[in-house]
């Protein structure tokens, strides 16, 4: 498009000469124009937004999508809680039922948690978080995580002493070590604080002592290993030490002979050793001792006082 050009009159030269407008006038009027255009498009913009209450169509699909996302956490957050109420009854039945029956302290709640059980975490991510369903269910797979995986380290280790309860029933100290059922066999000194049969002075009985013939039979009282064949001239004598595994130790003492070796591995009821009267002992008897997690424990609690014959003899076994 050609350059419009103006002409003025000029009375001095009488001619027409060509009238420049200067820069800075041209530039204004460029930059008013400009201005009014700008200021027309926002007030379009704001009148259709703020005071007809319309959305831009980018607007309109950021916010269906937002709804989507909001309904598809909602149900998520929903399922998480099913999912930690189903969670909470089985830390019910594995606090009061499973670990119980074999003899498992319960996992304290605040462990159970794992940590979980402040607000502070959730209220902090909620800070960035307006509608805070993000942050919940954030928070919400985190903790179930957790407590799912203490749940299943809890079952792991009540499957393993599952598997071992069969072992474990045969290993723990269950019989008398002598045939009590015998009427040669007397009950001559039980578990605890007693006068010392030597000095009267009143002093720890860490076992119980059974009196009978030497020569008598004496049984290992649960499945397990000869842990120490000894000798002990102001103490136990010859005694015999079996080591049952699960915490348990048993302490045959004031021996006639021992019939087992270091390391041999013996049966409940399999004869081990011959009653006599050797060591701190006033007349042929033996001195049994139950140690569990190292303590001396009352043998009377580790078998029945009350045992037939035939039972006792069902008991022992033939030495293999
Ligand atoms: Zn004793």
């Amino acid at each position: 498009m050609p350059k419009k050009r103006r002409y003025k009159f000029n009375p001095e030269t009488l001619a027409y000469e060509l009238h420049k407008i200067p820069i800075k006038a041209r530039f204004s009027k460029g930059f008013i124009i400009f201005l009014l255009s700008l200021v027309t498009s926002l007030g379009y913009y704001f009148g259709y937004t703020k005071y007809l209450n319309l959305d831009t169509p980018k607007m309109l699909a950021l916010l269906r999508t937002s709804d989507e996302l909001s309904s598809k956490l909602e149900l998520m957050n929903k399922r998480f809680n099913q999912a930690n109420s189903s969670l909470l009854s089985l830390q019910m039945r594995d606090n009061y039922i499973y670990r119980p029956i074999f003899g498992m302290e319960e996992i304290p709640q605040d462990i159970r948690d794992a940590g979980f059980g402040g607000i502070d975490r959730y209220s902090y991510l909620k800070s960035f978080d307006r509608s805070g369903i993000l942050s919940r269910t954030a928070i919400n797979m985190d903790v179930l995580y957790k407590k799912a995986f203490i749940q299943s380290k809890s079952f792991d280790d009540v499957v393993l002493l599952a598997k071992n309860a069969d072992e474990m029933s045969l290993c723990v100290p269950a019989i008398p070590p002598v045939n009590i059922s015998a009427s040669r066999i007397r009950y001559s000194s039980s578990f605890g604080y007693r006068p010392d049969p030597f000095n009267g002075q009143v002093r720890m009985h860490s076992g119980v002592d059974l009196s009978g013939p030497v020569g008598e039979p004496i049984f290992a009282t649960g499945n397990g290993r000869v842990v120490e064949v000894g000798f002990d001239f102001f103490g136990y004598g010859n005694f015999v030490i079996v080591d049952h595994g699960f915490g348990y130790k048993t302490r045959y003492a004031h021996l006639k002979t021992s019939m087992v070796a270091m390391g041999r591995v013996v049966k409940r009821g399999e004869q081990i050793a011959i009653m006599g009267n050797t060591g701190r002992s006033k007349g042929p008897h033996v001195h049994y001792e139950v140690i569990y997690r190292n303590r001396p424990v009352n043998p009377l609690n580790y078998y029945n006082r009350d045992i037939e014959p035939e039972d006792f003899k069902a008991l022992i076994s033939p030495r293999g």
